[in-house]
Order: C-alpha cells, then sequence, then structure tokens
C-alpha cells in the first residue's frame, strides 16, 4: 500500500511564556540546551501537562469514531477478536490490533491511506471542555504566575494512532505528540513504525523530562537531575486507568502529580482504586470545562508547581549570589 501523501509531523509548538500567547514557534528542536540557559537565569519555568488520549481527553477508544465504522464493524466483536488472537498468540495486543484492522480492510476491499486515517480523526468526540481547556489553563497561569517567563507545554503520550491524532481539531495545541505510528510504504499492509505500549509510555515521560524529544536520539544516557529542562516536579499526568498505572507510577516516585479521570455517570471504581494506591493525586470526572471539579484540581497542582517553581529560583538566585 502506498501512502499518498505524506503529511508532516510535528505539532505547533507554543513556548511563548504565559500571557505572550499567540507567539508559536514552530521548532521540533530538542530542549536539551539546559547549559547555556542555565548562565542566562533559572531556567526550570515549565511545565508540562501530559494526556493519555483515550478515556483521558476522548470517551472511547479513537478507532471506535474512525476506522471500525469506515470498515462497518462492530467494535466490540473486533477487540473481542484482536484479543483473543493476541492471547492466543502470545503477541502484543497493540501490534495484533494494529496488524488485524488493516487485515480487516484489505478482506472488505477498503483502502485507508495514511491521510483517510487524518480525515477520519476529525470525527473523534472530545470530552466537554477539551478544546477550551489550553486557553483555560494558560488564562489561570497567567493570573497566577508571579515568577516570569512560567511556559506552559501540553503533551500527548498515547498508545493510539499518530494519523488520528492529527485529525483531531486539538493536535495543534499539542507541544509533542507521542503516539503509535504505521509505515505505510515499505509493506503491502501498513506496519507498525512505532508501538506505545502502558510501560513503553514511561520512556516518553523521559524524554519529556530530559529535554530529548527527538526520537532519533537515545533517551539512555545518564543526564543528572540539574541538567534537565522539565523537572518532574513541573509535570501532571492525566490518564484514565490501568493502562496508565506506569506512567503514573513514574510520576509520584520521581515527584510529579498525577490525576486520574473518568466518564461522568459511569463507575469510577478504577479511579477510586488508584486513589487509594496513591497513585495519583486527585480523580475526577473527564469534565474538563472551567470550574469543574477537573479544573479546580488541576489549578490546585499548578498553584503548587508555580510555587515550588519560585522557591527553587529563589534558591538558585541564593545559590549565585553566595559564589
Ligand atoms: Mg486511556
Amino acid at each position: 500500500m502506498v501512502e499518498r501523501v505524506t503529511s508532516k509531523r510535528g505539532a505547533a509548538n507554543d513556548d511563548s511564556p504565559v500571557g505572550q500567547s499567540g507567539a508559536r514557534r514552530k521548532s521540533d528542536k530538542p530542549q536539551g540546551g539546559a547549559h547555556a540557559a542555565a548562565k542566562a537565569g533559572f531556567d526550570k519555568k515549565t511545565i508540562a501537562l501530559v494526556y493519555d488520549f483515550d478515556g483521558t481527553l476522548s470517551p472511547k477508544p479513537m478507532q471506535e469514531y474512525t476506522v471500525l465504522p469506515a470498515l462497518n464493524m462492530d467494535p466490540k466483536l473486533f477487540w473481542a477478536e484482536s484479543n483473543r488472537i493476541a492471547r492466543e498468540q502470545g503477541a502484543d495486543p497493540l501490534i495484533t490490533y494494529m496488524h488485524l484492522m488493516y487485515k480487516k480492510a484489505k478482506e472488505k476491499g477498503v483502502r485507508i491511506d495514511r491521510d483517510d486515517l487524518v480525515q477520519l480523526g476529525r470525527d473523534v468526540e472530545l470530552f466537554p471542555g477539551v478544546a477550551e481547556w489550553f486557553d483555560e489553563i494558560a488564562t489561570y497561569v497567567a493570573l497566577r504566575a508571579e515568577s516570569q517567563g512560567v511556559v506552559v507545554r501540553h503533551y500527548l503520550v498515547s498508545s493510539g494512532l499518530t494519523e488520528i491524532i492529527e485529525g483531531t481539531a486539538i493536535y495543534p495545541r499539542f507541544h509533542k505528540v507521542f503516539a503509535s505510528e504505521y509505515w505505510f510504504e515499505a509493506y503491502d499492509l501498513p506496519y507498525p513504525k512505532r508501538v506505545i505500549t502502558d510501560t513503553g509510555k514511561t520512556q516518553y515521560l523521559f524524554r519529556i523530562n530530559k529535554g530529548i524529544e527527538d526520537l532519533g536520539e537515545s533517551i539512555n544516557q545518564h543526564m543528572p537531575e540539574d541538567e534537565r529542562p522539565i523537572p518532574f516536579s513541573n509535570m501532571v499526568y492525566f490518564g484514565d486507568g490501568e493502562t496508565d498505572v506506569p506512567s503514573m507510577a513514574l510520576m509520584r516516585k520521581s515527584g510529579g502529580h498525577a490525576v486520574a479521570v473518568h466518564t461522568a455517570g459511569k463507575a469510577r471504581s478504577k479511579c477510586v482504586d488508584l486513589f487509594r494506591a496513591g497513585r495519583v493525586d486527585f480523580f475526577a470526572v473527564a469534565d474538563y470545562r472551567r470550574g469543574s471539579e477537573l479544573f479546580k484540581r488541576t489549578c490546585l497542582l499548578i498553584d503548587r508547581m508555580l510555587a515550588d517553581i519560585r522557591i527553587r529560583e529563589e534558591m538558585w538566585k541564593l545559590g549565585r549570589a553566595i559564589k
């Protein structure tokens, strides 16, 4: 299968300090310039809000709004078959579904190229307030940030498909999207180029922490804590369940924050379990509108991070003064 048009990846970055929004810089440069920046001033002022996608920003798995309807497939039957094959073959469930999806498309004679996946992404439903969330958070931080130059970035770390996420209206709001992706030109059926598993997600949290966002660069080299551009204490991870446990555990163990969400009117037992186990600071209904419990609790975490940034900046200045 040949890709018709290669859409360039690379979400728009919004690195302007809060309060000066609108100045978007398009760059995928790694953020590792800690050495140079450290000379100019305290530079750990970036806050990263990191989101899972399916079940966190959107009620259902993204395939259920896009490819499965295009193939006229019942989601329950599809996932049941995919999970059964994965179990029987001892295969990774994500690779299995990525393969099965295109096997079904081929069987049905439906051609879905990269651009088609992007187009289908328009149909993905988002939880209430998600579209406005990014501006509301920017407004709140601008009101509260007393330290100059605080920047808020939004990241997506999803097992879902990059191509579908690209088609959603919120795609440009992310500084970077890390998600599974297909090769479209290498094989007859599209072949997984990158598969982000539950535990694999933690790699991307380290990439954000270390400023090594270029996937061509190795993440494994040691980097002292004080050189990492976004300390874990400046990060919040938003997820909806078991698949987020490794990410939430990493955040909490490393001084970061985590929030679990659940669909309104549906069981919140998973969130309660996560909360009781100390995996998350808070949980709330996935209502991203201003004034919701999720918004207020996120703002509390932002207040804590802003205070932390001010304290660490003051300590940094004191350290410089006594040299
Ligand atoms: Mg999820």
